[in-house]
């Protein structure tokens, strides 16, 4: 079972959200994950971007703002992407679960996404510029189309397949990691271990007590021993440099955690 590092301190005992997507991503089924994560934060930093079959050639005329062929698939947030890659055909996607940070001991919410890739495709980042002239025509007319523009780059070509799309945040989102599946993927995050953190094992190494507790609770009853159950709001002796606390039970020991 992978377990990761609990962090204790007065008010809070977490996991990195962070990490439980880094687990998944380290769980993937294939390594084309880089390739989507790298599509998608083209798409969050590019000032425009088209989607491309792959080995498409495109040039300047492609992309003239008076007569664009294509949409721009770039946005602030990969779901507003996703949207505008699925209008375009290429993908489609459903959320897998929301969780917020308090229904949970993550220490912050996490968004996983399931995408299917339905054909391959690449990104082309365009940056649009006014030319003196055009700013001055927009001046006078209140609009006026952008009359220079660069191919910024290329993004690698995504293959078709299933995706899932890891981001955190309770009330923004901030995409850490996409892992590559071989098929649809649903409910293989719920499978995978350490990923829930809804279970907090606690013990003391001194006396050798063990409690279990729930992310909705934070009580902590015996596993499967003889002493007292506790509550985390009221430990003592929160030290955390180690994530540990003070053994309610002998008193003497420091209590670790494991959540998975
Ligand atoms: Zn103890």
């Amino acid at each position: 079972m992978t377990i990761l590092e609990a962090s204790v301190s007065r008010f809070s005992l977490t996991v990195d959200a962070r990490d439980t997507i880094t687990l998944m991503v380290d769980n993937a089924d294939n390594p084309w994950g880089r390739r989507l994560h790298d599509a998608l934060d083209f798409a969050l930093c590019a000032e425009s971007a088209c989607v491309v079959t792959p080995y498409e050639r495109v040039g300047m005329e492609d992309f003239r703002p008076d007569a664009p062929t294509r949409h721009d698939v770039a946005d602030r947030f990969v779901a507003d992407v996703l949207d505008k890659l699925q209008a375009e055909g290429y993908t489609t996607a459903r959320t897998v679960f929301h969780e917020t940070s308090s229904e949970t001991y993550l220490s912050d919410g996490r968004t996983v996404t399931a995408v299917q890739v339905h054909r391959p495709f690449a990104l082309v980042g365009v940056e649009y510029q006014f030319s003196r002239e055009a700013h001055s025509r927009a001046v006078r007319y209140g609009h006026a189309y952008a009359d220079r523009w660069e191919i910024t780059g290329r993004s690698y070509i995504v293959p078709a397949g299933w995706y899932l799309v890891g981001e955190i945040g309770d009330y923004t989102s901030e995409l850490v990691g996409v892992a590559g599946m071989d098929g649809d993927p649903d409910g293989v995050v719920f499978e995978l271990e350490g990923f829930d953190a809804s279970e907090c094992a606690a013990g003391c190494q001194a006396c050798g007590a063990r409690w279990l507790a729930y992310a909705d609770s934070w009580h902590f009853e015996p596993d499967d021993c003889d002493t007292a159950p506790w509550d985390f709001d009221d430990a003592d002796g929160i030290d955390e440099t180690t994530n540990t606390v003070a053994c309610p039970a002998c008193r003497i020991g420091r209590v670790g955690f494991m959540i998975f």
